[in-house]
């Protein structure tokens, strides 16, 4: 069966990263069986302190990013429009009306006052809260009548009083929940805007969708549209309720445990399938102990029965590792290109630069690109290709560059590379450093030596690459300034 999914989000915020894995696997159920991802703009509740509609664009750019741009959503609509709640009210008060036609909905009068009064009662008793049906006792006349004059009211579910209901998760197995412990919900608010579970439900039905994917934090809702879909005799939609993410501490993921806006991890410079094969690992397994996986794979490996129950954890360790796999695995090419930014934001290259410019660079991000496990990093790692070092490691300074020793070495590697053919390939630097070693002497304080004296740093990219890179000219003048390196040890 082709699935129709959906990815609901409501616009309170920059979506949280926890929330794209559920788009993740909206995406994988839609392409798995050739069916449709489709998202929808929750933007019904409009209380100013939740309502946030500047991050609708964020959320737009995560999706886009993430490689799993809905097939239908309100950016590029679909047969199912609009996408957006707050543009299909007619299609929620219609419901609300027929609920009441078939006396399973009532208007509810009751005052602010009146409710707040109720809540407090039901405190200070120690029993639960919950609206007690006060309005549900009014006839559809007196009710009539009462909207007639202009009496404000919100439309109520007559949930049943009586009995249980079971639907199926298809993770978490049969729920049965008591009728009676359901609260007789608003659908409708008192200005004919529709709650989160009226919208919800509404939506999902006439947009045909199959599965409902969402977080297990929503399954307390679960029960209440439940009954909706059953008073409106809808069929109801497979639900899929996904494990929460947690940190590594098994808190539920939040600020403290590290970044956890989606658009954070963009800039910080992560690849997009390296994020989306991280995400769909938080909470599914291909049944084997793969970790890097295709997309492709993915797609093909998918399956609802791979979801656990288990809370997943967001191991900012692993997507690192993880991303840097996806690093050195990329086109060399590509990978410098998305660097740039990052160099341009550090001020080590020009909005404009020169041919020479965008060569070098071409040139240094492949012998560092091995080791970023984020492209943001790409500016501390090749700082030194674009600065002279201002100074020298100091343990490695101490080792390499003090004493007679070492100031007769540096001198040493001076004269050799001032001889050198100028451009500087890396096979003539690796001859330059293998014809130092005298009788009895070995290669590496040599290594080691010019290493610090070109770089200021004890490790880095293949030296010879590196001198290379850097050219005759600029080796020159580092391995000169380093004499007064060795003079200061
Ligand atoms: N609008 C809800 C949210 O913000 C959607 C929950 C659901 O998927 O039903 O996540």
């Amino acid at each position: 069966m082709s699935a129709r999914v959906r990815y609901a989000p409501s616009p309170t915020g920059s979506p949280h990263v926890g929330n794209l894995r559920t788009a993740v696997y909206d995406w994988l159920l839609a392409r798995k069986t050739g069916g449709a991802f489709v998202a929808r703009l929750e933007d019904t509740d409009r209380d100013p302190t939740r309502y946030k509609p500047e991050f609708i664009g964020d959320i737009e750019q995560s999706l886009d990013w993430l490689g799993v741009t809905p097939d239908e959503w309100w950016v590029t609509g679909g047969d199912y429009g609009p996408y957006v709640q707050s543009e299909r009210l007619p299609l929620y008060q219609e419901a609300g009306k027929r609920l009441m036609d078939m006396g399973m909905a009532y208007r509810c009068f009751c005052t602010e006052e009146r409710l707040a009064a109720m809540r407090e009662a039901q405190q200070a008793a120690g029993s639960p809260t919950g609206y007690d049906r006060h309005c549900r006792q009014l006839s559809r006349e007196e009710a009539d009548e009462k909207a007639a004059r202009g009496a404000p009211f919100t439309v109520r579910l007559a949930v049943p009083r009586e009995g249980a209901t079971t639907y199926s998760d298809a993770v978490y197995g049969d729920i049965t929940f008591g009728n009676r412990n359901v609260d007789d919900q608003v659908l409708l608010k008192s200005n004919g805007w529709p709650t989160y579970h009226l919208g919800v439900v509404v939506d999902d039905h006439h947009m045909g969708i199959t599965h409902v994917i969402r977080g297990e934090d929503w399954m307390p809702s679960t029960p209440k549209q439940v009954l909706i879909y059953d008073a409106l005799q809808w069929p109801q939609p497979a639900w899929v309720h996904i494990p929460l993410t947690l940190g590594k501490d098994r808190k539920k993921l939040g600020k403290r445990h590290g970044s956890t806006q989606f658009v954070d991890f963009i800039r910080q410079g992560y690849l997009p399938d390296a994020m989306f094969n991280f995400l769909v690992l938080l909470g599914w397994s291909p049944g084997d102990d793969r970790q890097i996986m295709s997309r492709d794979e993915i797609v093909e490996a998918f399956s609802l029965a791979g979801i656990s129950r288990n809370p997943a954890v967001f191991d900012y360790d692993k997507l690192r590792w993880m991303n840097g796999e996806y690093i050195r695995a990329a086109d060399p090419e590509r990978i410098a290109a998305l660097c740039l930014p990052y160099l341009r934001e550090a001020g080590l290259m020009s909005g404009s630069p020169t041919d020479e410019e965008t060569a070098y660079v071409a040139a240094v991000i492949p012998l560092v690109a091995d080791r970023l496990k984020v492209l943001s990093e790409v500016a501390d790692a090749s700082r030194y290709f674009f600065e002279d070092p201002a100074e020298a490691d100091p343990k490695g300074r101490r080792k390499w560059l003090s004493g007679s020793d070492g100031a007769a070495r540096l001198e040493r590697i001076i004269d050799a590379f001032a001889a050198a053919p100028d451009p500087l390939t890396p096979e003539a630097a690796e001859q330059i450093i293998d014809a130092l070693p005298a009788e009895g002497e070995s290669r590496a304080p040599f290594i080691h030596t010019t290493r610090i004296a070109a770089t200021g740093a004890t490790a880095g990219p293949g030296l010879f690459e590196l001198l290379s890179a850097l050219g005759k000219a600029r080796v020159m003048s580092r391995l000169r300034r380093a004499r007064e390196w060795v003079a200061e040890a």
